[in-house]
């Protein structure tokens, strides 16, 4: 991608290839098979990332992070998508909403995640408000300098159990031109506060080994302190996270295309059926032929929506953009290239359907197809009032 044309850039790719080849690649299987990764690996990767600099690069130099730049989060992020987010989320890259630490809070929660000492987890999802936000029942009132958290949250995930979660929650009701709109604030919640339970939650199909935790708040006394950012600004500090991580979602789908795609060429190239290469016939070369160019054309929207936010014009609807077209193109490639390696391609020796079950997640998390679908037309119609 055109993306790695700096020198950084290039020493960033080949950085984080080499410890993609030596501390993920080798324990796919493994992780695939037993559901889990075994707690050792995980701390040996998170150790292995701190040596090679990869530990909290996302963030700014001045909280202690890589000072990576957009173009090479994104790039990193490519590479990344082409292994199990099991096994790269202890590659820990903290929320960037972490940034909205304050004082102490710094010294609490952002510069321990920095460090490799805490870990976070964000919590938006509940049981019944999956894409409809706002129909969130966790909620927060205040109690004096407190404020009394009750509600639950599920498929909040990371790949360990963690120390805290930024946790949201309706704390009022806002009266605004299109009627009322509940009032979300974003707590920050140290596992082990009384009235806090977080357990592990049902296992995933995609990814496996990346867990997923259901949280439960009965009564829980928070102090005003660890409200992170401003009361009521929940959901602009959650869409701040929002933008990147679906540009990040792209820019990982467009890795693992790469990596299927390579898989699809050298079997359509080397597997014979009626005396010849498959891919010569066109029904398999047209494939191919698809694939090649939807991943290019992913990986074009990417930089778009790179040199867009670096210009400040990017808008909501070039993210779902990014997120729309790159997971359902992941999803194309990866049921293609089961096609072309027909039988072999569902067999669990092979890391196919591996790649084509992680595939899948793609276009339901970081909001659905249908919701970036939905952002998109309603850019399109707003203007003309519909
Ligand atoms: C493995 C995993 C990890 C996750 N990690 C996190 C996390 O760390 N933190 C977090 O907060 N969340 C997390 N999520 C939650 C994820 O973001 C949600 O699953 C996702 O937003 C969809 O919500 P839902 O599953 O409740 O589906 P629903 O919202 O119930 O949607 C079901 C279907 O209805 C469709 N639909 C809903 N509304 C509309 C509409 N208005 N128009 C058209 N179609 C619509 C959807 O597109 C979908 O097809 C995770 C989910 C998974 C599976």
């Amino acid at each position: 991608m055109s993306l790695v044309s700096s020198h950084e850039n290039r020493l960033l790719l080949e950085t984080v290839q080499a410890f993609m080849k030596a501390e993920l690649h080798p324990h796919e299987d493994l992780v695939d098979r037993l559901g889990e990764v075994p707690l050792e690996i995980g701390r040996q990767i998170e150790a292995r990332a701190h040596e090679a600099g990869l530990y909290a690069a996302n963030l700014p130099e001045e909280v202690g992070g890589g000072g990576l730049s957009l173009e090479a989060k994104v790039i990193m992020e490519r590479e990344f998508g082409k292994t199990s987010h099991a096994l790269h989320s202890w590659v820990a890259r903290p929320t960037e909403l972490l940034l909205a630490c304050e004082g102490e809070q710094r010294e609490r929660y952002l510069y321990p995640c920095v460090k490799g000492e805490k870990r976070e987890l964000f919590a938006l999802t509940e049981p019944e408000a999956g894409s409809d936000v706002m129909g969130m029942k966790s909620n927060a009132r205040r109690d004096g300098d407190d404020w009394i958290l009750n509600g639950s949250k599920h498929f909040i995930s990371g790949p360990v159990m963690p120390d805290f979660a930024i946790v949201f929650a309706a704390t009022g009701v806002d009266e605004g031109p299109r009627g009322s709109r509940k009032r979300v604030t974003a707590f920050l919640v140290d596992v082990g506060t009384p009235g806090f339970d977080v357990r592990d939650g049902t296992h995933c199909v995609s990814y496996r080994g990346y867990k997923t935790f259901q949280l439960s708040f009965d009564n829980v006394r928070l102090h005003q302190r660890q409200i992170l950012g401003e009361e009521g600004k929940g959901l602009e500090l959650s869409g701040q996270w929002l933008t990147y991580g679906r540009i990040f979602v792209g820019a990982s789908c467009c890795g693992k295309a790469e990596r299927l795609m390579g898989y699809a060429t050298e079997w359509a190239a080397s597997r014979k059926q009626f005396g010849q290469a498959i891919g010569k016939f066109q029904g398999t070369g047209f494939k191919l032929a698809d694939m090649a160019t939807e991943l290019r054309a992913a990986d074009l929207l990417v930089e778009d929506a790179v040199r867009r936010a670096n210009e400040g014009t990017l808008s909501d609807a070039d993210i779902s953009m990014v997120k729309l077209y790159c997971s359902e193109m992941v999803n194309r490639v990866a049921d293609n290239t089961v096609q072309i390696y027909g039988g072999m391609g569902l067999m669990e020796e092979l890391p196919i359907q591996r790649l084509w079950r992680d595939a899948r997640l793609e276009r339901i998390w970081d909001g659905t197809s249908e919701i970036q679908r939905h952002i998109i037309s309603r850019a399109i119609l707003r203007p003309l009032g519909a």
